[in-house]
């Protein structure tokens, strides 16, 4: 490694190679453009090397080679950034996809879990005791990605946010040291990591509690799209029991053989639902939805919690521009601006994705963790697919101005869901206090940004 301090420090191969046998995947190597793949496709950027750790003390030294070589580093677990972070242009990738460990205390219900896991692995592994811990919508996403930044699912009104079930992490640091967190050792670190994203360390095992979710009744409820039926399927989750929790996606029906024919191309309302509880409880719980409208398709049943995570195709990588949002409500009026904007653009993916929060999320006090937006009653994700620069502009255009129709007076936002949209945005997932402690805790175990390549936190002014 040179230890140049140009602004474009060159990576010495051999040594790397040397360090990391077998782990490293280089420019000329085969394998190497499928590497430096993210799920989204757009961010064609050409690290310098790829290195695929096993464990921390491997973590350890990419972290200690990136800092000592002026190297840009960025941080993959899933490859689920909306940002491109996990990708850097000529710097080291830190590839946390070979450690993929998990040990399961049934008895105690906790398990410890390498951040090369997907949610999908590990909510199959722990669902085979019966047990579950929460993480969000998509069975690819990295346990390490979605964890840090707090993590909304399918059981976020019962269970909370992922940070809520987090016990202990394991944490690689700026100067290479391997650190145990939790709330008796490094507690402020163990604050920032429940919400404050990848700035502070390399996470590479985290500790979960896990929960006794086995069969929950849930599934797709597909109704056709209307001001009536937004606002009603909002007002049904809001007044449903907490072992409800659901992502309610208003979009153009795509044309999968499971979907009447008669509805590809049209607009509706694709609704997720899990009811992690008793199934007699859960029928009751999911008639109000079913009597919203005439079902497109109703699929809601008894299944394993695992399944609530749909097969995924491994070479799917769109492109897209979004805009996430936390509001206070969806009455008629919101949910015919939702219609309107969807029905005037012509974005063949197009999509208005409703999460009503609050439950055991709200619960936790704002201050317990970096993730301060409990109170918010409704997370909203507005996203377009596009195709080229030209098309990519004009859906950019149609994301803002739809936004912008649904603005409630403020502009928080959940971290997880921000793509690459600047420094100020970054400031809108944390409130003031939130974000000051969380810059004071960055300046005392990254004082010199080394983890940038994420929403950045720059450290608090001040000695390390
Ligand atoms: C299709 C899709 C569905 C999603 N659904 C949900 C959802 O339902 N709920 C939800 O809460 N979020 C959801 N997300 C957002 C997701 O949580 C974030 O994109 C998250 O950052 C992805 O994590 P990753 O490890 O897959 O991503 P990566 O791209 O690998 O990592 C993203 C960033 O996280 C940081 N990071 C990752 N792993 C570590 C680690 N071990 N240590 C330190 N830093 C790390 C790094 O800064 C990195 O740049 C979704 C995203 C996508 C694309």
């Amino acid at each position: 490694m040179q230890g140049s301090s140009s602004s474009s420090p060159t990576i010495d191969l051999p040594r790397l190679r040397a360090a990391f046998d077998g782990q490293v995947i280089a420019p000329d190597d085969p394998g190497y453009d499928q590497a430096r793949t993210l799920f989204y496709g757009g961010w064609d950027r050409h690290p310098g090397a790829i290195v695929r750790p096993t464990d921390a003390a491997g973590v350890a030294r990419v972290v200690a080679l990136a800092g000592d070589a002026g190297l840009e580093l960025a941080v993959r677990g899933g490859g689920h950034s909306l940002a491109g972070h996990s990708t850097t242009e000529g710097g080291l990738v830190v590839d946390l996809s070979a450690m993929t460990d998990l040990e399961i205390d049934p008895e105690g219900r906790t398990a410890w879990a390498q951040t090369g896991l997907t949610a999908g692995a590990y909510t199959a592994a722990v669902g085979k005791h019966g047990l579950a811990t929460g993480f969000g919508d998509t069975g690819s996403v990295g346990i390490g990605g979605l964890t840090l930044g707090g993590g909304v699912g399918f059981l976020v009104r019962r269970l909370g946010l992922t940070i809520d079930s987090l016990l202990a992490a394991e944490v690689v640091t700026a100067d290479g040291r391997i650190l145990q967190v939790d709330d008796q050792h490094h507690p402020d670190l163990f604050w920032a990591l429940r919400g404050g994203g990848g700035n502070f360390g390399v996470a590479t095992r985290l500790r979960f509690r896990l929960h006794p979710v086995d069969q929950i009744v849930g599934g797709m409820l597909l109704l056709p799209a209307s001001a009536e039926v937004i606002e009603g399927l909002v007002a049904t989750a809001e007044a449903a029991p907490e072992e409800l929790s659901g992502i309610a996606n208003v979009m153009v029906a795509p044309p999968l053989p499971l979907l009447p024919e008669a509805a590809h191309g049209q607009l509706v309302v694709l609704a997720l639902l899990c009811y992690a509880g008793e199934a007699e409880a859960g029928e009751r719980a999911l008639a109000p939805f079913r009597a919203l409208a005439e079902p497109v398709a109703d699929m809601l049943q008894p299944m394993s919690y695992a399944d609530m995570f749909a097969a995924e195709e491994e070479e799917y990588h769109p492109t897209a521009v979004s805009r996430t949002m936390l509001v206070d409500t969806v009455d008629r009026e919101v949910a015919g601006t939702i219609m309107r904007h969807l029905e005037a653009s012509d974005a063949p993916v197009r999509v208005a994705q409703l999460r009503v929060l609050g439950g055991a999320m709200a619960r936790v006090p704002v201050e317990a963790t970096a993730f301060a937006h409990r109170d918010s009653r409704i997370m909203v994700n507005l996203a377009a697919f596009y195709e080229g620069p030209d098309d990519r502009v004009v859906r950019q255009a149609w994301v803002d101005e739809f936004a912008a129709a649904l603005h409630q007076g403020d502009s928080r936002a959940y971290v997880n869901f921000i793509g690459d949209e600047g420094p100020d945005r970054v400031r809108e997932a944390y409130p003031g206090p939130t974000w000051d402690r969380l810059a004071e805790v960055k300046r005392r175990y990254d004082p010199g940004n080394l983890f940038r390549r994420n929403q950045n936190i720059p450290p608090a002014p001040g000695p390390a």
